[in-house]
């Protein structure tokens, strides 16, 4: 609920749909409170589909899904394929010590243009199975804002998370 924002410094937007959260977002009267907690500087993280919401831009998106802008990334939706193409990776990551963490990409999105401000913490080499293998980015920071292309609490490790209370 809008009311429940109140003293929140952290916010998530999980995986999931991003076009069932667009709607949902709308139909509770949460876009623009979020909006405005994005532009105030209010700390979010974004996973998978939240990575989606929160981006400046989205490809093969439905034209009528939120895109917050509250990092300026382009995605590309369902980019690395359809559900059964969803895959785990162990990927290092700045800023998280010890081994490499083990995610999951669940009909991810990809990532395909980072702007400026917007640096790169982790990413992830994938064999398209439309062809070619590809370096792309899984995990991008701006000031207040982290996302991650993939699901990072299905998987046990709780780096990620600590990350961003730790450090946004
Ligand atoms: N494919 C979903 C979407 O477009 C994202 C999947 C996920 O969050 N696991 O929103």
């Amino acid at each position: 609920m809008p009311a429940e924002l109140k003293g929140v410094t952290h916010l998530v937007i999980p995986g999931g749909e991003s076009t069932a959260i667009s709607l949902l977002l709308r139909s509770s009267e949460l876009l623009k409170p979020v909006t405005d907690f994005a532009a105030g500087g209010g700390a979010l993280f974004g996973t998978c589909a939240g990575m989606i919401i929160l981006a400046s831009e989205i490809m093969d998106g439905r034209p009528d899904q939120v895109a917050l802008g509250a990092i300026d990334i382009t995605v590309r939706r369902n980019g690395f394929g359809r559900q059964v193409n969803s895959f785990e990776a162990d990927l290092r990551v700045d800023g998280v010590a010890g081994r490499p963490m083990t995610v999951a990409f669940i009909r991810a999105p990809v990532v395909t243009r980072v702007g400026p401000g917007v640096s790169v913490l982790a990413s992830v080499t994938y064999e398209f199975p439309t062809g070619g293998t590809q370096e792309v980015p899984a995990i991008c920071r701006s000031k207040n804002v982290l996302v991650s292309s993939f699901h990072p609490e299905v998987t046990g490790d709780d780096r990620l998370h600590k990350l961003f209370l730790e450090s946004f």
